[in-house]
C-alpha cells in the first residue's frame, strides 16, 4: 500500500456560509484521484453545517471534515473548549493540532500537543501534527534540531506504532501566510529529514506516514511541491479560501 495522499485545507478563523456554499459547491466538478483524501477545516461552528452541505451535495469524491483543534481532556470545566467525543458526533474524522499559531499565540507546549494527539487517536480521529522552524531557526540552521526537538516528545508520549494514524504537516513558521513559500528542493530536503527521523525508530512507519507541505502552497507552486518522493499533499491556508485555487491544487495531488 502507498502512503495517503491528502489536500487539508485550513480555513483558520476565516470563512462563513457563504464560502461553505461556494466552496463546496464548486468541488462539484473537480477531478479528484482516488488515491487522494480532501480535508476542509472550518472553524468550530460551521463543522456542522459543512458536514450537511457534503451531504446534500452530489460530489464524485468523499469530502472529509476535520477540525482545527480539539481539547485534550475527555470532558468537564474547559470553558470554550471541544473534546474528541464532540468531534466523534459530529463525525469528524480529522482535526489539526500543534498548528504554529496555537505553538506562538497560545503558549501549546509539545507535552499538551502530544496529549491532543493522544486523545484525538483514543478517539478514532486522525491527528494532523504540524510541525516547523521559524526563519531565524533556518538561517541558523537549526531546522533539523528544532524538527526532532518537536517529534521527539509527541514520539515518546504517543510512542512510534501510533505514528502509522498520524498525519504530519511540515510547515515552515516563515512560509505561512507570507507568500514565501519553501522551493521543492528546500521542502522535499526537509521532508525527508523527517521520515529519516522516524525511519531511525520504524522503518515501517516511515514508509507509511503521510507529510504534508503548508506554507503559501498556491494554484502556481502546488504541482511541483507535490511532485516530490516525500511529500503527500499539502495543508493549505490562504489558497483555500479560494475555490478556483483550491480546486486546481485538490487535482495536482495524485499519487507517484
Ligand atoms: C497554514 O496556516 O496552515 C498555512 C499553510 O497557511 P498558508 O497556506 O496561508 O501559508
Amino acid at each position: 500500500m502507498t502512503r495517503q495522499i491528502i489536500v487539508a485545507a485550513n480555513w483558520k478563523m476565516n470563512g462563513d456560509l457563504a464560502l461553505i456554499d461556494t466552496m463546496v459547491s464548486s468541488l462539484k466538478d473537480v477531478k479528484i484521484s482516488p488515491a487522494t483524501e480532501v480535508i476542509i477545516c472550518p472553524s468550530f461552528p460551521y463543522l456542522a453545517l459543512l458536514k450537511n452541505k457534503i451531504a446534500e451535495t452530489k460530489l464524485n469524491f468523499v469530502l472529509n471534515v476535520g477540525a482545527q483543534n480539539v481539547n485534550e481532556n475527555t470532558s468537564g470545566a474547559f470553558t470554550g473548549e471541544m473534546s474528541t467525543a464532540m468531534l466523534q458526533d459530529l463525525v469528524i474524522n480529522y482535526v489539526i493540532v500543534g498548528h504554529s499559531e496555537r505553538r506562538s499565540l497560545y503558549n501549546e507546549t509539545s507535552t499538551l500537543i502530544a496529549n491532543k494527539v493522544i486523545a484525538s487517536l483514543k478517539a478514532g480521529i486522525t491527528p494532523i501534527l504540524c510541525i516547523g522552524e521559524s526563519e531565524e531557526e533556518r538561517i541558523a540552521e537549526k531546522t533539523q534540531a528544532v524538527l526532532y526537538s518537536q517529534l521527539k516528545p509527541v514520539i515518546e508520549q504517543v510512542g512510534i506504532d501510533k505514528f502509522i494514524d498520524v498525519v504530519i504537516a511540515y510547515e515552515p513558521v516563515w512560509a505561512i501566510g507570507t507568500g514565501k513559500t519553501a522551493s521543492s528542493a528546500v521542502a522535499q530536503e526537509t521532508h525527508q529529514l523527517i521520515r529519516h527521523y522516524i525511519s531511525q525508530q520504524s522503518e515501517y512507519v516511515a514508509s507509511k506516514v503521510s507529510i504534508l507541505y503548508g506554507g503559501s502552497v498556491n494554484a502556481v507552486n502546488c504541482k511541483e511541491l507535490f511532485a516530490q518522493a516525500d511529500i503527500d499533499g499539502g495543508l493549505i491556508g490562504g489558497a483555500s479560501l479560494q475555490a478556483e485555487q483550491f480546486k486546481i491544487i485538490c487535482a495536482a495531488a495524485r499519487g507517484k
